[in-house]
């Protein structure tokens, strides 16, 4: 019999509807459970629990918040390697890069550790003449999260960790793909000593998402997905009234200066161009080389990049798994055939790759392109799959208009030895994550995360003090004590 992935409500694992969809096993194309579809009941029953528990878990103190994410913390690090291996088994990422992204989703739990100290407001003595004023931050109530494939550990870690501790209850609906980690995850959170109801998973499509938008009891929405629906989340959720982070897609350039050295900057496009599978909102899509580099950056990429090794991720060798499905498969080796159509250079084809004793996997070996131009669709539209184009600027005002003029916004790096260059790079790019010589410039958890333009709808970054503001109202308060106050009212501004 399959295995069944319920929702986690109240502390265990149920689901009212028998409604279900396949999840696969990307490295082999095989079903390897069912994620059921919740239903409307469902939804209702998440809400309850929600409600039932968010009261009296904000009412609890900071500091034993933070010793019930303590304890998880500890539990994440001794669990870490079965959480990889039920990420790499849905997801299809090699293990040790499953493993890196839950201790980056950890790194967020021990950020939330802090909480006492994260929360502390401001206080002013003396406003007024014995009137003293501070600030508080206090939970919204119960808020909800919307994860992708891509990373189904730490991007749900961006963000419940934080909501939590901050005194509020989750609903995390993570995505139909790869939905175990989240369960795992919730049952890890119960064993550290959460209460049942303020961290619930609930599973399906887009229909639940519509049930977390039109409902009156969620205060807040963080979203992390494709640009369309998180524009539409975005939209939905400011109509109905919620504070909301929608975090989209994402093409990102990586500049290759003339005097930058080129075996680093090779590293750099390779690991983050390939790395799993290019399915990261980080991954180096575009590399641009800058002046009479071009012949000799492309050789050197096209020689490491021959020398991958795509395979299952058991195989402990591996540098990139398969993409998530059928589906994505062709979706990206369309996209190749529209570069080849449209007159980009097809230096490495990745189409029909094929492991033996994979064969019905979902794999696509490593793409390159050269003299790919800005008019082309897979310049302009996010492929997210092995594919690297190179785009040729003559010099680096023209590098930095490409980055700028591109409608994703989330990172950009440059390679180079001029600091110069650096400084004005760093300062005039229009882009929310920006490296020197580091080819993924993703911000530790005690920073935050977000990308500009199309690649963010809403005010807040994930993660780090934006999460805190996120996930908590600000208060102000003035208060004077009786024997200080003069008799009469008073009818003009106090100017004291
Ligand atoms: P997706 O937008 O298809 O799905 C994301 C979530 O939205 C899932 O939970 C899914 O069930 C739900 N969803 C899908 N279609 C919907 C619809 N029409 N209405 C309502 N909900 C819907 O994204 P994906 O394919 O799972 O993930 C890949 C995308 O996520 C890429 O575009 C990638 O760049 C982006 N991403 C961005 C970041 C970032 O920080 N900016 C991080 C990771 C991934």
């Amino acid at each position: 019999m399959k295995k069944i992935i319920n929702n986690y409500i109240n502390g265990s694992k149920v689901s009212v509807s028998s409604k279900t969809l396949p999840v696969e096993d990307p490295s082999t194309g095989e079903i390897v459970a069912e994620v059921v579809l919740s239903s409307k009941d469902d939804f209702n029953k998440a809400i309850e629990s929600s409600k039932n528990s968010q009261n009296e878990w904000s009412n609890t103190t900071p500091l034993k918040r933070s010793r019930v994410l303590s304890n998880y913390k500890n539990l994440i690090e001794k669990n870490i390697d079965e959480l990889a291996e039920i990420v790499s088994i849905e997801h299809g990422k090699t293990f040790a890069d499953a493993k890196g992204s839950v201790t980056r989703g950890l790194e967020v739990v021990e950020f939330a550790c802090g909480i006492p100290h994260l929360l502390k407001g401001e206080f002013s003595q003396n406003v007024g003449t014995n009137i003293d004023s501070w600030s508080v931050r206090q939970p919204l109530g119960i808020c909800a999260g919307i994860t992708p494939f891509n990373f189904p550990a730490m991007v749900p870690m961006w963000m419940y960790p934080i909501a939590i501790a901050c005194g509020n209850a989750f609903i995390l609906k993570p995505s139909e793909k790869d939905p175990s980690c989240s369960l795992r995850l919730a049952e890890l959170f119960s064993e550290a000593g959460l209460p049942d109801g303020v961290f619930n998973v609930i599973n399906g499509d887009k229909n639940i998402v519509q049930l977390i938008l039109d409902s009156e009891e969620i205060s807040s929405v963080s979203f992390v997905g494709s640009t369309p629906v998180a524009k539409y989340i975005y939209e939905q959720s400011a109509k109905n009234g919620k504070r909301v982070q929608a975090l989209g897609g994402a093409k990102n350039h990586l500049v290759i200066m003339p005097d930058a050295n080129l075996d680093q900057a090779v590293d750099g496009v390779i690991g983050a161009g390939y790395g799993s599978a290019g399915e990261r909102c980080m991954a180096v899509s575009v590399a641009v080389a800058v002046g009479n580099i071009a012949d000799e950056l492309v050789n050197k990429i096209q020689i490491a990049a021959q020398k991958l090794k795509v395979a299952p991720w058991t195989d402990q060798d591996s540098d990139m798994g398969p993409v998530i499905s059928k589906d994505h498969k062709e979706k990206i080796e369309n996209y190749i055939s529209i570069g080849v159509k449209e007159g980009a250079k097809l230096i490495e084809d990745g189409r029909n790759y094929k492991i033996q004793g994979y064969e019905n996997g979902y794999f696509v070996g490593p793409t390159l392109f050269d003299y790919v131009s800005k008019d082309m669709t897979i310049y302009k539209e996010e492929i997210f799959g092995p594919v690297v184009s190179v785009i040729r600027a003559q010099n680096y005002e023209e590098a930095l208009k490409l980055v700028n003029d591109h409608k994703y916004g989330n990172g950009t790096s440059i390679y180079t030895s001029d600091g110069e260059i650096s400084r004005h790079f760093t300062t005039h790019s229009n882009i929310g994550m920006v490296g020197v010589n580091v080819p993924i410039p993703v911000p530790m958890a005690f920073h935050s995360f977000g990308g500009w333009k199309q690649s963010i709808f809403g005010d807040h970054a994930v993660h780090g003090m934006e999460g805190v503001h996120f996930y908590t109202r600000l208060k102000t308060i003035t208060s004077r004590w009786p024997k200080s106050i003069k008799a009469g009212p008073e009818f003009k501004m106090p100017t004291n």
